[in-house]
């Protein structure tokens, strides 16, 4: 056994069906009485509900989040804090609604309750990135951790197909990069393994069926084992290069990761070939980067960066950030081969170690 740290982060999980009746409970529990609800303008009516049900424990609702917490946004939602006395935030959604949760708890110590309605996995973690100027700017802190997750299966339900399936492949960018990472403990290794395993089992069941709720619950845990990963153990290459795509060309979040996480796994094979031996085992492949290649393609997912609206003139301009302040990484990250790799990730080839 390799010497390893392993710090168990806090959190009050509640995982079922039905669970979003629970909500005025949880923001009691904390000691909290007035919640300012957060979500998009999509999740409106999800969240409108829920602040009715609430009853006099929502004192109000903010549904202007939007991907990539830009900082102006977060400043509107900080005055709608303020205007109606708001002591915690309950943010119903995903990655984009509870990114501005996190920055408004970053900025007024409130308590969050999370309910987590995709399979992004923020609510597991104590980073936050914010978008300022067009550049995406990570940091952790343990007041971003949300203090409880209430996940309820019900609200995946509508999760469509194609999101169901980007989404699924972006908590499971999460976990392969987990299990190469400096911070990577055996511990952490376990649930990689078995997030992998129960999104890869149930996304194709949910673009067959997706209101199968036995699925459904599969990838939801999958989503939080997933999510425990990326708190705990960090991030490395690929997570470095989806913020750059995300934050400076405004790709959209959960494609970025599925195109290019196969890439990534491919390029960094020779260097963590322990973690992608467990990869594979957890995808039912012989080779991890094939694996995640197959899943996506066979779920409909796209396959290129151009699809996503990457501009094929901004793939030097993304190889020179990702070699600017490199996350660790197993394999040395080199400009040459990063440019080569976008580019291959741009026209959808098979992913190569470069
Ligand atoms: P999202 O939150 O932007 O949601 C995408 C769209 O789907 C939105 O319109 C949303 O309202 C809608 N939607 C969500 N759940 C739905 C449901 N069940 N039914 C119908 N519609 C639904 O997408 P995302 O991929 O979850 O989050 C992406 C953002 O999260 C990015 O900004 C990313 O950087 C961030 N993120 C952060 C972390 C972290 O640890 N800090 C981790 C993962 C993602």
């Amino acid at each position: 056994m390799q010497a390893f740290t392993y710090n168990a982060l806090p959190g009050r999980v509640v995982f079922g069906s039905g669970t979003l009746s629970q909500a005025a409970a949880e923001v009691q529990a904390l000691g909290c009485r007035r919640a300012l609800i957060l979500s998009t303008h999509q999740q409106r009516d999800t969240a409108q509900d829920l602040k009715a049900r609430m009853g006099s424990a929502a004192a109000g609702l903010f549904s202007g989040a939007v991907m990539h917490t830009p900082v102006a946004i977060t400043e509107q939602a900080l005055a709608a804090s303020r205007d109606c006395g708001a002591d915690c935030v309950v943010s119903l959604g995903g990655g984009s609604t509870i990114g501005l949760g996190k920055a408004i708890a970053l900025r007024t110590g409130l308590a969050q309750i999370v309910i987590p309605t995709t399979y992004a996995g923020s609510e597991a973690t104590p980073i936050l990135g914010e978008t300022r100027d067009g550049l995406k700017t990570t940091q952790r802190s343990a007041d971003i951790l949300p203090e409880v997750i209430l996940y309820d299966v019900d609200l995946t339900l509508s999760l469509p197909p194609a999101l169901s399936v980007t989404s699924g492949m972006n908590a499971i960018a999460h976990a392969v990069e987990a299990l190469y990472t400096a911070d990577a403990n055996p511990v952490i290794s376990l649930m990689a393994e078995d997030g992998i395993r129960a999104l890869a089992g149930a996304l194709p069941a949910i673009v067959t069926d997706p209101r199968n709720v036995e699925a459904r619950s599969d990838a939801l845990y999958g989503a939080w084992l997933c999510g425990v990963c990326l708190g705990n153990a960090g991030m490395a290459l690929h997570h470095k290069l989806c913020h750059i795509l995300g934050g400076s060309f405004d790709l959209p979040h959960s494609e970025t990761h599925t195109v290019l996480l196969p890439h990534v796994a491919a390029y960094n094979a020779g260097a963590a070939p322990e973690a992608m031996r467990r990869a594979a085992r957890a995808l039912g492949a012989g080779n991890a980067a094939e694996g995640l290649a197959r899943l996506a393609s066979s779920l409909g997912a796209p396959t290129s960066l151009r699809q996503i609206g990457m501009p094929q003139e901004g793939l030097d301009r993304a190889a020179e950030l990702a070699t600017q302040s490199p996350y660790w990484n197993p394999r040395k990250v080199e400009r040459a081969q990063i440019r080569a790799l976008l580019q291959n990730a741009w026209d959808g080839r098979t992913p190569a170690p470069l």
